[in-house]
This record gives C-alpha cells, structure tokens and sequence, in this order.
C-alpha cells in the first residue's frame, strides 16, 4: 500500500478524495441566502489530507517535473523586479536537488497568448535562478519535444532544467491530452509548487497530474495552502477578515464565505461607496456600482442575522479628482460633496480598525484600503499593515492574500513581519471563496 502522509491532520478521517459534485455541496439554505449547509472549509481540508509532501518522494536519481510558478513581474531590460515566487520555490528546488533527483522546471510568463514570442521568454529567470542555487541550472529552449529532451538527457542528478515558458503553446491553457503526452513524457514523478496558478486547470497545473502515480505538493504550495487552510478552517478567535479592493463585485462570493466563519469583518477600499449606496447615502464621484447596490444591502442584513459585526469606515480621505496633486479633506462618509471621490479610509476609521485588529488571534486581509499606489492615498493601507504587524509580534495568525495586499506590504517593507505573504492573488482569493483549486484537486491520491 501506498504510504499516504498527510500534510494537515485536522481530523483522523480519510475521506475518498472527492464527492460526485463539489458544487452540489453548496446548496444554499431556503432563506438566507448566506449560509451554507456545509462547512466548506472543513471539507476542503479533508481533501488535503489525501495529498502527499514532496518529502514523501523517493526521488534518487528520478528526473522530477516541477510545476512552479515563476510568472515574476521583468523590467524592459530583462531584470527581475521582484523574485519573491521564485525565492519561496527554493526550498522544493533544493530539497529535490540535494535527495539527487534531476529537477525539471515547468512555468509560464506573462500572456503570450500560446504564441512563441520571446518577450515572454524565460531564459532571464533562469539567469536569475542561477544566482540564487549553488546547483547547476540548465535552459531548454522550448518546454516539449527534442529541444527539452537533449537538455535534460545532458543533466546530472542534482542539477536542475528549466524549460520555456509553457504559455508558448496554447494548448497549456487548453489543457490539451497530446501536449499533456508531449510533457508528462519527460519526467517520472509530478510536483506542484505553484499555489499562485492553482486556480487554473491548465495542461502543467491539472491535466499532467494524473499520468503520474507519484504525485505531491511542494512546499511552497503546502505552506500556502496550511496558513490558509488553519486560517480559515481552524481560527484562533476571534477571527477578522478586512476586505478591500476597487469594487463590491470581485469580492461578494468572499464576503459571503467569510460569513460563515469571521466574528468581524471590515471593509475598505473602493467596494465601500456601493454599502453607502446601499444606506442612501450621497457617495459624490466615488466608485459605485450602482448593480450591486441591492446586494451590498442583502450582505448588511446578512450580517446582522448572522450576528457578524460587519464595519463600514466612518470617515474617507475624499479628492476633487482621480490624481495624487488633487485637492484632499477628510469628511464624514456621510458628508461626501458632489463632485468629490473617496480615494482612502480616514483617520477615526484607522483608529477603530487598529483597535479590531489589535484584538484578533487571527487576521486574513485581501484588499488595499484606499488607491494606496498613491502616497496621499495609502495611509490607510498603511495603518491595516502597521496594525498586521503589532498584532503578528503580539501572537495573531496574519494571512495576507496575494494581489495587491501583497504588494502593498511589500511596499511599506513590512512583509517580514506577519504570519505569511501569499504568492497568489488569484489563487487565494479563490480560496477564501470556498472554491476548489484545480492545481490542489489534481494531487489527491
Ligand atoms: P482589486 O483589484 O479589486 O483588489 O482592487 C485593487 C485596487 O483598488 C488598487 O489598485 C487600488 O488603487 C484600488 N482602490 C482602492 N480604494 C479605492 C477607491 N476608494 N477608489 C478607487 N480605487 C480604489
């Protein structure tokens, strides 16, 4: 029998891996349409207990195909603006390389809309790989066929091949069967690592799994999937959720989520002219979407049925246009002039946020406060991270989703000091939604 460890024992009990239809586990109860009949993430944590560690490999001398994802944002010159996926990837790398196994590489670049076009080339990543691994890194010039099998034919065990960029074929995106052939046909045993594309049920993240019977997670992708899942999951209350972002609509199915599982919830960014919208009040300029006023009122009522205690700024940072030189004051969210936008959450609301924060033992955050890219705009943002941190060094679980949270913290320097940084935005908003990753389906034995 295959030995199974699983990566999180929240409960003895081995689930066969999924039901018929995971969607049919949400049918929604008569009357409140925010209450789920399951616990969706208590079910997907069960699911994580049937998926193996890389560690649990017996890779000697065996060539490893790697799904990573180092889609890492290039200046024009080639350089690397920011290596965080692939410096969290190291570890899997390394932990192949030094059992001996031959490392292949699998990872796309940018949109290069299934044509080769070398802009999208991952030949500077490999370059920048070879800075940061004392290991031998190899570059095939193409991810299938002759040009990757002489590559890997000519490695070492311990040495590593990173092939071209994936999305160089549209039938990655595709998750076509005879490009899945063309790749699996490389290597002897799969892993994935990379959490940031396992939202998507791509040729490398699900399709190629299953022509291996040695499958697993990497560890990147464990450690992103643990914060997340004990976060959710398991919470260590209370437990606050902040959400924030441009509109209410890419947020909705979280806040629904979330629901069920925080004991308070703020919200800042954009999304919270559509709540005022929604309790008549006068919203100026600001961003509004006037389609998802009646639904930011059924999200208040559910709250309150639900006992959540969900907060709505008391004051915004409001400008007379859309620009950092723009003329600023801070009102009352109830007194935004026509003419006016709110671009931040104000001072008393920084306040009342920190003080939620502060009295946390777990902490998710997805969404900037305010248009923080501009500096007169980003002191809310600011202050949620400034209160992330105190909370981390005061014991709090801090989870950040990826996005622009992310970058956020990485701007203001700070992402040392909380619990964890995702490296998928798409992947853990996702996540946060109750919603199945391909990429993590594929591995459950
Ligand atoms: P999202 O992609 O929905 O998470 O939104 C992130 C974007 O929301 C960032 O680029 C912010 O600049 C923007 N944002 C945050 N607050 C506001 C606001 N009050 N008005 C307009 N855009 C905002």
């Amino acid at each position: 029998m295959r030995n199974i460890s699983p990566l999180f024992a929240y409960d003895t009990q081995i689930w066969t891996p999924y039901p018929p239809s995971f969607s049919s586990q949400k049918a929604l109860l008569p009357n409140n349409p925010f209450i789920f009949e399951d616990d969706i993430y208590s079910f997907l944590s069960r699911i994580l207990l049937m998926i193996r560690s890389v560690t649990d490999l017996d890779v000697q001398g065996k060539k490893v195909l790697v799904r990573v994802d180092f889609n890492v944002p290039l200046h024009e010159d080639g350089t690397i603006t920011d290596d965080k996926r692939i410096v969290e990837s190291l570890p899997t790398i390394e932990n192949l390389t030094s059992r001996g196994a031959i490392v292949i590489l699998m990872s796309h670049l940018g949109r290069p809309k299934g044509k080769r076009n070398l802009a999208y080339s991952l030949a500077p990543v490999a370059a920048h790989l070879r800075t940061l691994t004392t290991a031998h890194v190899h570059f095939a010039d193409d991810c299938i066929g002759e040009a990757a099998q002489s590559v890997i034919a000519s490695a070492n065990p311990g040495d590593i091949v990173l092939l071209e960029n994936v999305r160089f074929y549209a039938e990655e995106e595709a998750n076509d069967a005879d490009f899945i052939k063309s790749l699996a046909h490389l290597g002897d045993m799969y892993v994935n690592d990379a959490f940031g594309t396992a939202h998507r049920a791509h040729a490398t993240t699900t399709g190629i799994a299953s022509h291996f019977t040695e499958r697993a997670a990497g560890l990147l992708m464990q450690k992103e999937l643990q914060y997340l899942g004990d976060a959710l999951g398991k919470p260590q209350r209370p437990f606050t959720a902040i959400l924030g972002g441009s509109k209410v609509s890419g947020k909705i199915d979280v806040i629904r989520q979330l629901m069920n599982s925080c004991d308070t919830i703020l919200i800042g960014g954009g999304m919270m002219f559509t709540f005022y919208k929604a309790m008549g009040y006068e919203t100026g300029s600001s961003l509004v979407e006037a389609d998802k006023v009646s639904l930011a009122k059924d999200i208040l009522d559910a709250a309150k049925a639900q006992n959540v205690r969900l907060l709505l700024p008391t004051d915004a940072v409001i400008a007379n246009a859309f620009s950092n030189e723009a003329e600023r004051t801070i009102v009352t969210v109830d007194h935004i002039p026509a003419g006016w936008m709110g671009l931040d959450i104000g001072p008393a609301t920084c306040a009342v946020y920190t003080e939620a924060i502060l009295s946390s033992k777990t902490i998710v955050w997805n969404g900037p406060m305010g248009v923080f890219e501009m500096s007169n705009f980003a002191a809310g943002t600011l202050a949620v991270a400034q209160a992330l941190t105190q909370a981390t060094a005061q014991g709090a679980i801090t989870v950040i989703g990826g996005g622009d949270s992310a970058a956020a913290i990485a701007q203001f320097g700070l992402e040392k000091q909380v619990s964890h940084v995702s490296t998928g935005g798409g992947a853990s908003l996702e996540f946060l939604e109750g919603k199945p990753l391909p990429g993590v389906e594929a591995l459950s034995l």
